[in-house]
């Protein structure tokens, strides 16, 4: 067992989270949400999608969110793209950090993208290209790595062989997604195992749902492998897409305590990081989904 002194959070309220939320929130709530998660010493900060907007309404606003961000220096603020379009799009705007995406999945990826595992690739292979040419940094995102709404069980070989291609092609990091949140943490050790074949331990995420409140023991899990980057979305927000009403992305602060406890550093203050996640609980008039920052805000002043 060897746990990493130091572990890099992604945060993804900003795009994960907010792009499942029933309500659109305005560009200047977003941007304020974003400068306050940047004050608690986040270093990543997903701030958008580059998707077809008709079918993301929430992100509709990615070019004026980019265009009218106060980047600091030295925090990546990178944005999805499915394709050429977004691409092209996310460049218009400056975007110095993409995020492409496949699926684990063969059901998935028809449902969610509209194209095959084969097509997907194909399809990211030109926007990677592409990105590389205007020196943009990508991460590969991979969903359904422990299981599929539509096709339940996953097999690793499949996840270890799209991790393998996007690191060839030129992902700086490959975060694996239990989409479904139905992991436990003996799969999530073989999954990181299987990926570990063909991607360095130091370019491998999780991004793990809490669906079936298993997300920070496989993050655990993962963690004893030498895993140093984890997702997670602060007060878990965003839900579960596919089970109403559930938890979905894991929780920043859940994640930072347990990181806390365990002596990592992380470089994240855990006290403005609620400060930011009390600013968009109250914009939305709803409590938290995550237990830790329900009972935060119940017992600290804010
Ligand atoms: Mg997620």
């Amino acid at each position: 067992m060897s746990l990493p002194t130091t572990v890099k959070i992604v945060e993804v309220a900003a795009r994960d989270g907010l792009q499942n939320e029933p309500e659109n929130i305005p560009t200047a709530i977003k941007l304020e949400f974003m400068k306050k998660l940047a004050a608690s010493g986040l270093k990543t900060i997903e701030a958008t999608s580059f998707v077809y907007t008709p079918k993301i309404p929430q992100l509709a606003d990615n070019s004026q969110v980019m265009q009218q961000l106060d980047r600091q220096p030295g925090i990546k603020y990178p944005v999805l793209v499915p394709n050429m379009t977004g691409l092209n799009n996310a460049l218009k705007v400056n975007a110095q950090d993409i995020a492409v995406f496949a699926s684990a999945s063969e059901s998935f990826s028809k449902h969610n993208i509209n194209c095959s595992i084969a097509e997907s690739i194909e399809r990211f292979t030109d926007v990677i290209n592409t990105a590389k040419q205007h020196n943009i940094n990508i991460r590969g995102y991979i969903s359904c790595v422990m299981g599929c709404p539509y096709e339940g069980d996953i097999e690793l070989p499949i996840v270890a062989k799209l991790a393998k291609t996007l690191y060839e092609l030129g992902c700086y990091e490959i975060s694996l997604g239990d989409t479904v949140g139905v992991g436990t943490p003996n799969q999530a050790t073989r999954l990181i195992q299987a990926v570990n074949q063909h991607v360095p331990i130091e370019a491998i995420a999780v991004h793990f749902h809490d669906t079936y409140g298993q997300a920070l023991t496989n993050i655990y899990a993962a963690l004893q492998l030498g895993v140093s980057i984890v997702d997670s979305s602060v007060t878990g927000l965003g839900g579960c897409p596919y089970a109403k009403g559930a938890a979905g992305n894991v929780a920043t602060e859940e994640v930072l305590y347990m990181l806390n406890g365990l002596g990592i550093d992380t470089g994240v203050d855990f006290a403005k990081l609620m400060v930011a996640g009390k600013f968009i609980c109250n914009h939305l008039q709803r409590p938290p989904v995550s237990k830790l920052a329900k009972a935060y805000f119940a017992t600290h002043d804010m």
